[in-house]
């Protein structure tokens, strides 16, 4: 993945400005403590995370759409795999906890593209 295209920050987490600091405090995309916890600032460049009160409020309607795409496929899958064969019917926890644990990366990237809809990158 190219270092400077709009991609790299945000699957990589990282600030849609420099590309080098790191958009959380504890970083990475499956993480299971501190998952929103972000820096007041870039720790490379001080581009600042807290553009304005309540800006993250946004990037739910940009997860809205992303847990949709995993959620219905996922709620279909379940009720077609139970018509094939009751034993599926045992699936269904696992499908449940496996919708759960992608949230994180959905919140986390939902927040990486909405700074980088707003933030652009500038090379030193
Ligand atoms: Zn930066």
């Amino acid at each position: 993945m190219k270092k400077g295209t709009k991609l790299y920050s945000i699957v990589k987490l990282k600030c849609p400005r420099c590309h080098v600091g790191d958009l959380f405090t504890n970083p990475g995309l499956l993480v299971f403590s501190r998952i929103l916890e972000m820096p007041d600032q870039c720790p490379h460049c001080h581009q600042d995370f807290k553009l304005e009160p309540g800006f993250y409020t946004a990037a739910l309607w940009i997860s809205y759409p992303m847990v949709l795409l995993v959620f219905v496929p996922s709620i279909i899958l379940g009720f077609s795999l139970d018509d094939l064969h009751g034993f599926f019917k045992f699936l269904y926890p696992v499908i449940i906890l496996f919708c759960f644990v992608l949230q994180i990366p959905v919140m986390r990237l939902a927040r990486a593209i909405l700074l980088n809809m707003t933030i652009n990158y500038h090379q030193k």
